[in-house]
């Protein structure tokens, strides 16, 4: 058992046993033994490699398609730009010198990046030194005030969030813990009194041991930036890997160096994810009166945002780099890469023009 493993276990002893969702919380955050707490996620050869390390392009498109949803709700000014969870700082980067090209939409724009690590905000930081505008870090969403219109990037941060996980048993669904077992190991186990759960019938009918996943941070997360969107305007987009809800699953998992791993087996050592539920989410946000747009396939949006012209142009420029620009838009685009099992989800005020790509 590493140390967090122990700390966990100690918890387990005092408090009784930990929900996924907490154990992923502190597998995550822990500030000394957590996984986005650690360099070793961070570095160019950390744990993940995103769709924004893959092509500058990707970043350059997402800050275009925030211009465009802009200009086509009226060019409000004040506007806020909000990323969340901004990893190495390269998404937004890209967004705000292709932005450039719109200096009155960056002339009265705050910018400000969410993000829970201090290891990350501090490589963020060194990336916009020279970004046409100064940006501001907050930790968590309540610092974000909701007074203007708000246009959000969101790129594999939803899928890092916590979920809670039940089981279809002969008594309902109980909730999967984690707790210490009698080898002094953590393990998984179920509650031994179901959650009363309101399980939505498009679903269908769970089998027993079927797997119902929700995620109530991403669900929180979305509505407050709905109803924001539908109070002041603006446009949010989060891309991540994800389905539309139907059926059961457990579709959490570890990855350590490119590899699975166990969940359990040394927590903050592996990255933690879950897939997106866009459906629950498309329901929350239009239950705070915003319009869900997609999801559709990561290769379609970046197709219809004009990924291929501006690849030709790039490499127009950059003769002695055509193989490799094209090969990373294959990475990102392609069928059995990154272009379908990632989607595209956007979220508009109601009667705004339909965003870019959708
Ligand atoms: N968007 C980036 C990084 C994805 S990794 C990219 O595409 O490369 C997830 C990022 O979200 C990391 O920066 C992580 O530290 C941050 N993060 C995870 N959970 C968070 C939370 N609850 N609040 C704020 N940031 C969080």
């Amino acid at each position: 058992m590493n140390r967090l493993a122990q700390r966990m276990a100690r918890a387990i002893e005092m408090d009784g046993p930990l929900s996924i969702a907490a154990f992923m919380t502190m597998a995550s955050h822990d500030r000394k033994d957590g996984f986005y707490a650690s360099r070793e996620s961070i570095g160019a050869h950390g744990a993940f490699i995103t769709a924004p390390e893959i092509s500058q392009i990707f970043g350059e498109l997402l800050g275009l398609w925030c211009v465009q949803s802009w200009r086509d709700q009226g060019s409000p000014t004040p506007a806020r730009l909000v990323e969340l969870g901004p990893g190495r700082g390269t998404l937004i980067k890209d967004a705000l010198r292709a932005a450039r090209i719109a200096p009155d939409f960056l002339a009265g724009l705050e910018v400000v990046l969410m993000e829970a690590s201090p290891a990350f905000e501090a490589v963020q930081r060194e990336q916009l030194r020279d970004a046409p505008i100064a940006a501001r870090w907050v930790s968590q969403w309540d610092q974000i005030a909701g007074d203007r219109p708000l246009f959000l990037l969101a790129n594999e941060f939803l899928d890092a969030l916590p979920v809670r996980q039940f089981v279809m048993t002969e008594h309902g669904w109980c909730e999967r813990m984690v707790v210490v077992n009698a080898a002094s190991d953590l393990a998984f186990a179920l509650a031994p009194i179901p959650s009363p759960l309101d399980v939505p019938a498009e679903r269908g009918p769970a089998e027993p041991g079927a797997v119902y996943e929700i995620s109530p941070a991403a669900q929180g997360l979305v509505e407050e930036a709905s109803r924001a969107i539908a109070a002041y305007g603006g446009a949010a987009l989060f891309i991540d890997y994800g389905h539309e809800g139907s059926g059961y699953g457990d579709t959490l998992q570890a990855v350590s160096r490119h590899k699975q791993a166990g969940i359990l087996d040394a927590p903050g050592k592996s990255d933690l994810s879950a897939h997106v539920d866009f459906s629950a989410l498309a329901s929350v946000a239009s239950d705070a009166c915003a319009r869900a747009y997609g999801p559709i396939g990561q290769g379609a949006f970046l197709r219809a945002l004009g990924i291929d012209t501006r690849g030709t142009n790039l490499a127009e420029h950059n003769p002695g780099c055509a193989d490799g620009i094209g090969a990373a838009i294959d990475r990102l685009t392609g069928k059995r890469e990154m272009g379908v099992l990632f989607k595209a989800f956007a979220i508009l005020p109601g009667g705004a023009p339909p965003p870019p790509g959708f």
